[in-house]
């Protein structure tokens, strides 16, 4: 499944972030999903990862990965249940085995939410992404988000973010 979104402006990315929240609680997090942003630099990774966060609850800043590798955020909501999300930017990653040598690969594998900038240099240190977002820059406030869905699961999350459209 594909889903294709042209958006006017940050607050845009910023709700769209939001609903793509709202489409992975309904078909819930499972085993965990893997969520791979791709784009240039300023596209606007980071401004949707934060509309993401954001929507599960998280109160305070959401920095860019950019030298951590990641910022994990560990979500309470009611009744106790705590939500992970770890939000990865892999652009400072010289090797992608690095990933294992500095453990990183462990948030893989636990049953929460990864989003990825960069994940094109983890390549063989990550499972395989469920949904795939392509971002483009149209214009300086303008963006293209293009969504496939590359597992069941992926579909799942996708087919639930199209109804919020119609
Ligand atoms: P990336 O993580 O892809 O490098 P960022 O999200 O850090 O990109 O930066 C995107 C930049 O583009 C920000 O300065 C943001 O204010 C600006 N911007 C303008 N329009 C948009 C939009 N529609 N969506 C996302 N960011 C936008
Ligand atoms: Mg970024």
């Amino acid at each position: 499944m594909l889903l294709s979104y042209s958006l006017a402006d940050e607050a845009a990315t910023i709700d769209l972030g939001g609903g793509l929240t709202r489409a992975i609680e309904t078909v819930g997090l499972g085993d965990g999903l893997n969520i791979h942003l791709l784009g240039d630099l300023g596209a606007g990774k980071t401004t949707f990862s934060r509309g993401v966060v954001r929507a599960f609850g998280h109160q305070g800043a959401v920095k860019s990965p950019t030298y951590t590798l990641v910022e994990p955020y560990e979500i309470a909501i009611d009744g106790g249940v705590i939500r992970r999300v770890y939000h990865f930017d892999l652009y400072r990653l010289s090797d992608p085995a690095e990933l294992e040598f500095l453990g990183l690969d462990d948030y893989f594998n636990s049953s929460s939410l990864c989003l990825i900038e960069w994940p094109e240099r983890g390549v063989g240190f990550m499972p395989q992404a469920d949904i795939e977002i392509h971002l483009v820059e149209l214009s300086s406030k303008a963006r293209q988000f293009n969504f496939a869905a590359l597992t069941v699961r992926g579909e799942q999350v996708l087919r639930a973010l199209d109804k919020y459209d119609q």
